[in-house]
């Protein structure tokens, strides 16, 4: 019998603002986050297989393929949630930088729910696929969604938004790699002197005002990333001499992105990089 084989886009997400408000007594931190997508992605191909089993496979070498790979954590939780007997083999077209603030793990499982929703029958409306995210990972949610969104809570509590003003972003990943956990280890929110403001980013994403929008960019894991890794800071000036319009490390960083409204300055910003990082890309938002 011919078997039915899906695919699913797994793209990149950016915060274009991250503030952290506290700690909470459950250890995650309460954020107010605006995040959005670009197109740098992975590509995530599932096909059932005869037999009751995960497989996962992915043509680089460095990441886990096991029950810690965010993919397959999504193929058991469903599997698990819902009685589901049949099996999977998927395989992982990995492009998306590993450990890069760019929530390529938790985009993979968002494709992996989306994907199984399908390939299984489940029928699950977003929502509920949405709340099964949650318990992966913070990020997944908003990963399910798509488009942009204002993200509260540990990151799970969505608003979705219009999409920001159409620009291109580069995006630059020095070669560390960067653990989430120990970066909110390290956070203090008492240190920090200002937060960005959400009032300014909503209002320069509904005035469609790509100057505002450059200029309300804002991320408080700047404060620890950037005093522990000086190449993200050589890397963010170097955009800004460079000429991009807006630069701002994403999520946990490593990745800094710069944006850029005319294209003829997107090649500028890109050769300025090449001799600081080998992975630079050079994307779209997704709207
Ligand atoms: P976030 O912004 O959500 O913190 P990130 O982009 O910083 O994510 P990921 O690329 O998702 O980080 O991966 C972080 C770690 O998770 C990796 O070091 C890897 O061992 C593990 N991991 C689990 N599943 C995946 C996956 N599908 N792809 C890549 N890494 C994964």
């Amino acid at each position: 019998m011919e078997m039915t084989k899906i695919y699913e886009k797994a793209p990149a997400k950016i915060n274009l603002l991250l503030d952290v408000l506290r700690k909470r007594e459950d250890g995650f931190h309460e954020v107010e986050m605006i995040m959005t997508m670009v197109d740098v992605a992975d590509r995530l191909e599932m096909e059932e297989l005869p037999r009751d089993q995960i497989v996962l496979t992915s043509q680089v070498g460095f990441i886990p393929l096991d029950e810690k790979n965010l993919a397959f954590q999504a193929a058991r939780l469903l599997k698990e949630r819902y009685g589901v007997t049949r099996g999977v083999y998927m395989h992982l077209d990995k492009q998306i930088p590993v450990a890069a603030g760019l929530a390529g793990g938790s985009s993979d499982a968002a494709a992996a729910l989306r994907g199984l929703n399908r390939l299984w029958d489940l029928q699950l409306p977003l929502s509920e696929l949405e709340a099964l995210g949650a318990e992966l990972g913070s990020d997944v949610p908003f990963c399910i969604r798509g488009g942009t969104a204002l993200a509260t809570g540990r990151g799970e509590r969505l608003e979705s938004l219009q999409a920001p003003p159409q620009c291109w972003v580069i995006l630059a990943k020095p070669p560390i790699n960067v653990s989430t956990a120990d970066v909110y280890g390290k956070f203090r929110v008492n240190d920090l002197k200002s937060h960005p403001s959400i009032p300014d980013m909503l209002s320069a994403i509904s005035r469609q005002s790509f100057p505002d929008m450059c200029a309300a960019l804002g991320n408080v894991l700047e404060s620890v990333t950037l005093h522990r890794y000086p190449e993200v800071k050589q890397i963010k000036d170097c955009m800004v001499r460079a000429g991009a319009d807006g630069v701002l490390m994403s999520g946990s960083g490593p990745t800094v992105f710069g944006l850029v409204s005319k294209e003829i300055k997107v090649a500028r910003v890109y050769n300025a990089l090449r001799g600081f990082c080998k992975e630079v890309f050079v994307a779209r938002m997704l709207t």
